[in-house]
This record gives C-alpha cells, structure tokens and sequence, in this order.
C-alpha cells in the first residue's frame, strides 16, 4: 500500500542573516496554530549563517517564544517538484503571552515604518531587485543575451508562474552581466510586505531551480574576480492620500525636500549602518570599483557606480515622471531585509529631521575623479571589511540607537562570531562557503 504524503505549511521566520528557518506542520495543524503559533527557541537568534550558534549571547538553553504566521503572507506555489507543493506563512517572533519580541527584525521594521509616518506623513513603498547565479560547470552564454535565457530551458517560464502564484508581481525576466546571473524584479509593495516579498522571491527562485535539479543562489559574490549579486533597494514615499511625495521636476535630481534630504541622511550614516544591509564577509567586495554596486558613497542620476542613485524614468508620451524613486545599491541578500530596510529608513528619517540640504548629482564614474574632487559629491567610502563595518557600527552612538539593546547586542555578536567561523578560509573558500549558504 502507498501512502500520499502530506503537504506541509511552513510557519517560517528570517533570522539576523537572512535565513529562512521554521517548523512545518499539516494544514488542519496550521489553521489550528494561526492564533498561537508554534514553539521557537530563543537562541535561534544567535545562530550564526554558519550554523554555529554565536557565544556569547544573552539567551542560552533558557526561554521560550512562538513564530506566529501573519496570515496575510500565506505563499502557496502547486507545483514544485518532488519536494511537492511550497507552502508557507511568514512569522513574527513574540513572547509566550503574544506581546512581540523586541529582538523580532520584523516586530522592529514595523516600528520604523510607523515612526516614519508618524514624523514625516509618509508612507514607504520598496522594491529588492535580487540578482542570483544558477550554479553551472557550463561555459557561460553571453551577456544580455536571447541564448542565455532559451538555454536554461523552462526555469524563466516556471519562474515566472511560481512568482505570480506566490503573489510576488513578478514584472521581468532577464539575464544579467554576470555568468549564470538573472535577475526577476518584482512590483514594489508596501513597508512590511516589501520585505517580507525579498523573503518570498528569493525562497521561490531557490524551490523553482530545486525542481530542476540546479541550485540558485543569491550569494553577495560567487567569483572573488566577478561581480556581485546586488539586492538593489528601490524606495518611494506616498502620502496620506496616495499623493507621490518623492518626485519634484524643479528639485534637483528630480527630488521632492523629502527625498533630498532623505538621501543625505542615507549616505551620512551609510558606513556605520553597512553591517545591516551588507552583511558577510564577502559582501565588501562587491563594493570595489568597477563592479557596478556602490564605490562612492554618493547620489548619482544614472550612475551605477553610486550607493544611492535616481535611476532614469521614461519621459516620453505614455510616461509617468512622477514614479521617480531613489534606488540604494549597497543591499545584499547576505542582510535580513527587515534589517537593512528600516536601517535605510531611520538613516534617511535623520537627515529628514536634520532637513539636510540634497546632496549634489554625481554624474562621473568615481574612477574617474580624484580624491578631492569626489571629496565635493562623496561621504566616506563604505569600510573594506566586515570586520571594519562592524566596528564602524559599534562606535557610532547614532546607529547603535536605532536598534533594541537585545537585537543590537547579538546581531553584533553573530556577526563577530561569523567573522570568527571564517578567518580560515582564503577568498575562493569563503565565496564557495558563502553560495552554499545564499
Ligand atoms: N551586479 C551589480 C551589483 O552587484 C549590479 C549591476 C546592475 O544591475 O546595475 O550590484
Ligand atoms: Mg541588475
């Protein structure tokens, strides 16, 4: 006699790293759970994207709290391959008696979001472009090209499918530079959904090339001498009457006062905030020039080598100048999207409350300027390292602050431990470590 197997939900939670942890339960189970949720272990927090847990940390063998699906999340993709349908809820962290867990980056981004609101009338529209890599012992097609996509058979055409019935609004598909890379931008959402979406796609890109037998990943950098997988941070901010509040076509760079200064604010405090949104050892590479990610801390217009850029919008007729928008280049998929987009938010939230003047439009590729001419457009370079970023965070009381003592304190210590867990490793070990990984 066989038996059917049973489809499981995933009550799933993304950790400090980006990883996708979770429980897994029938569905009459997970309609019974969707008030109390499941058991969750404290010192999950603390696991490392290695798989170590960090020492030291504030939890221990100690404590209890329950992952609890936030039902407007539900993905449910039919037909996956033999691991069968994917289904899962994303889940908030809260305490045993339901009060959130202020550890939670996403109990945490919800608080940015509404203290933004709160101070600026604004509500927070984003998109996370993610670039991934099939892993391949193929030669390469050439970039761009019609024959890089045809060649990887039905992944774009399933990809798609999967993408649209997880409710992701997937809008292209397309090859990119690198080899193997792609890239699938989907519709940009609101604040929480925003993130939770990064979450969404990049599990569905991974099911997706799982069902083929291929492997796809988002690591921040798969060959030390390539380019990166960027997760381009597309934002927008609306107000209380759906009115675009980023555009003004007599602001420079085509910004609102809003997005001027929310643009300084950004790049002011990009150094000290980069473990957030660039967030593995290998996720500094990226940033070297040339690579087309984010080599000067600056605004540029459609400048792909600035950390913060306007990227051009069709003017023609049938166009729409007031979708504006600023895009951030500096996110990997290495950062918790919770993390790195309220990071992003209170950066740009300060230099709103400060009302600093927009930075100038750097129309160069860095490159191509010396160092006090950048000087006029740039802030500090992004750090080198993690290690460098990191202490870069921790003596920067402004950055420090945003963060809940608990949640600062071991983000902190996961990472050092990471560092730690990969010392041995030369730059081709540790981007192999790291596309296992993402
Ligand atoms: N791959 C580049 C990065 O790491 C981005 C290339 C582009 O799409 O502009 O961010
Ligand atoms: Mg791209």
């Amino acid at each position: 006699m066989t038996t059917s197997p049973a489809e499981l939900v995933g009550f799933l939670y993304c950790d400090l790293g980006g990883v996708v942890r979770g429980r897994f339960v029938t569905e009459d189970e997970a309609a019974r759970r969707m008030q109390t949720g499941l058991g969750w272990v404290p010192a999950n927090q603390a696991l490392t994207p290695l798989g170590t847990i960090a020492e030291p940390n504030r939890f221990g063998p100690l404590g209890d709290l329950r992952i609890l699906p936030d039902a407007a999340t539900r993905v449910e993709v039919p037909d996956a391959g033999e691991a069968g349908p994917l289904r899962f809820y994303l889940c908030d962290a809260v305490e045993p008696d339901g009060t959130p867990w202020d550890c939670c980056p996403r109990v945490w981004l919800q608080t940015v979001l509404d203290r933004f609101e709160r101070e600026t009338g604004a509500r927070v529209v984003a998109a996370f472009e993610h670039e991934f890599q099939l892993i391949s012992a193929a030669p390469p097609a050439t970039p761009f090209s019609l024959e890089g996509v045809r060649r990887e058979g039905a992944f774009p055409g399933l990809l798609t499918a999967a993408l649209q019935a997880a409710g992701a609004e997937p809008e292209t598909f397309l090859p990119e530079y690198g080899p193997h890379q792609f890239e699938v931008p989907c519709r940009p959402a609101l604040g929480l959904a925003a993130a939770d979406r990064s979450v969404v796609v990049k599990e569905v890109v991974r099911d997706v090339a799982r069902g083929l037998g291929r492997r796809a990943t988002f690591t921040p950098l798969l060959d030390p001498d390539g380019g990166g997988n960027g997760a381009h941070l597309h934002l927008s901010f609306l107000g209380p009457a759906d009115e675009r509040l980023t555009y003004d076509p007599a602001g420079p760079g085509r910004l609102s006062e809003l997005a001027g200064s929310f643009a300084a604010g950004v790049l002011r405090h990009a150094t000290a905030m980069a473990p957030l949104f660039a967030a593995s050892p290998v996720s500094y590479a990226r940033f070297a020039p040339h690579h087309w990610a984010a080599s000067a801390t600056a605004l540029g217009g459609g400048n792909r080598e600035t950390l913060l850029r306007v990227p051009g919008v069709f003017t023609g007729a049938g166009g729409d100048p007031a979708s504006t928008h600023l895009e951030f280049r500096g996110t990997d998929a290495s950062a918790s999207p919770y993390l790195a987009l309220g990071a992003v938010l209170l950066a740009g939230l300060e230099g709103v409350r400060e009302g600093l003047a927009p930075p100038p439009i750097l129309e160069h590729d860095p490159g191509s300027l010396d160092a006090s001419a950048l000087r006029a457009y740039a802030q500090r370079p992004l750090p080198k390292s993690l290690s460098a970023a990191l202490d870069a965070m921790e003596g920067d009381p402004v950055v420090r602050g945003w963060l809940p003592e608990a949640l600062l304190e071991t983000y902190i210590s996961v990472k050092r431990a990471e560092l730690e867990g990969t010392r041995h490793l030369d730059a081709a070990a540790l981007c192999d470590r790291y596309s296992q990984i993402y």
